[in-house]
């Protein structure tokens, strides 16, 4: 039921501040002395030694004394309880996450158990995590656990693209795969609550649009930039779509099926070692076939997906030999009550759901026929 209790407000939400460039961690103190003197900063060991010896070193100059806090891998209730310990013996007054999307999540989570301020600077534009206020948290062996809400959005992110650039370009084309499901099912969700509790306003329907609208004409060029290194004003645009437009757009347009489906996918141990945009890139698929799309649209979205190597069959999903259970597995988890499939004002139940699964697989090996009978 999209819109039970007949809410009439709209609400659109947003962080403080958005900074992207290609120096953006070196001038962090201009920015971050503003929130406080004394962060916690989560990181994990890798990103560390990519970036966050940098950013501590930029910001002790300044006077600003840094908490190390280690980020151990999962965005899971243990990892956020033992980080809110250290950040309360550490009295610090802000916290800065610097990382992927699951260090992020971890850092929205700490920052709100102590009710403090959160910076994020994404290592990467793989996913719509870092502008919204909310976390995926996960259980320690990888299996979905909940959405957590908090009552602010980061008060400040910051996205250095020198930094960016290093990520391989898988990275930003599970971003891109995340951000193309931003307008595909905001579009499904006008008379839905977003995840501000209310209905979604002109401007996020504007967002989802234009995320959409990048998407399709930088994508790829972006995506080879990324190979090369090389940053580009495509791959700027690219990183501002997955990051900004896409996170913006989802938290105050809306989610449907194509999330929904992805969080049912986490129960597969086959597709474990995939990310988050790119199992989500599979439920938009299914998405674009519920919502009864003509093939030549269909072939549209799946020429872009394919052109950034995104997965659209179970085979490049790494589950050729899915079974009939795991898809009713997946299926039962998208049809959850607190699922945002509900946001869909069509019949919804698990046999639809495991129907446009097994159709989405037929529908990518279709395309993947046609489209290698024509190349040379
Ligand atoms: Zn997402």
């Amino acid at each position: 039921m999209p819109n039970p209790n007949k809410v009439q407000e709209k609400v659109f939400q947003s962080p403080s501040k958005y900074i992207q460039g290609p120096s953006a961690i070196k001038n962090a103190a201009r920015y971050l002395s503003k929130m406080g003197k004394s962060p916690l900063l989560i990181v994990d060991n890798f990103v560390y030694g990519l970036a966050g010896k940098a950013l501590i070193d930029a910001l002790e100059s300044h006077d600003i004394h840094v908490t190390h806090g280690k980020f151990g891998g999962e965005a899971s209730a243990e990892e956020v309880s033992g980080l809110t310990r250290l950040g309360k013996e550490s009295k610090v007054d802000f916290i800065i996450a610097l990382g992927g999307g699951k260090t992020i999540d971890t850092a929205k989570a700490t920052a709100d158990a102590l009710s403090i301020d959160v910076a994020v600077l994404p290592t990467m534009a793989s996913t719509d995590a870092p502008c919204s206020a909310l976390s995926v948290l996960y259980r320690p062996s990888g299996e979905f656990d909940r959405y957590a809400f908090f009552n602010k959005n980061p008060a400040l992110v910051m996205v250095d693209t020198s930094i960016v650039i290093k990520a391989p370009a898988r990275y930003l084309a599970a971003g891109i795969g995340d951000a193309l499901a931003t307008n595909v099912e905001a579009r499904r969700c006008m008379n839905s609550l977003n995840f501000g509790g209310g209905q979604p306003t002109n401007v996020s329907a504007a967002i989802c649009q234009k995320c959409e609208e990048i998407l399709f004409k930088y994508g790829k060029m972006a995506y080879e930039s990324n190979k090369a290194g090389a940053i580009t004003p495509a791959f700027e645009a690219v990183v501002e779509a997955n990051t900004l437009l896409s996170g913006l757009g989802f938290e105050s347009g809306g989610l449907a099926a194509a999330h929904a489906i992805h969080d049912g996918f986490t129960a597969i141990h086959e597709v474990h070692s995939l990310m988050h945009g790119e199992k989500v890139n599979f439920g938009t698929i299914c998405q674009l076939l519920l919502d009864n799309t003509p093939l030549e649209e269909v072939d549209r979205y799946l020429t872009l997906m394919r052109s950034v190597d995104l997965p659209i069959t179970f085979a490049q999903l790494g589950a050729p030999n899915v079974t009939e259970e795991q898809l009713r597995k997946v299926a039962e988890l998208a049809c959850r009550p607190e699922e945002t499939i509900w946001n869909l004002d069509i019949v919804i139940n698990e046999d639809v759901v495991y129907n446009v699964l097994k159709a989405a697989d037929a529908v990518g090996r279709d395309f993947m026929r046609r489209t290698e009978a024509k190349s040379p």
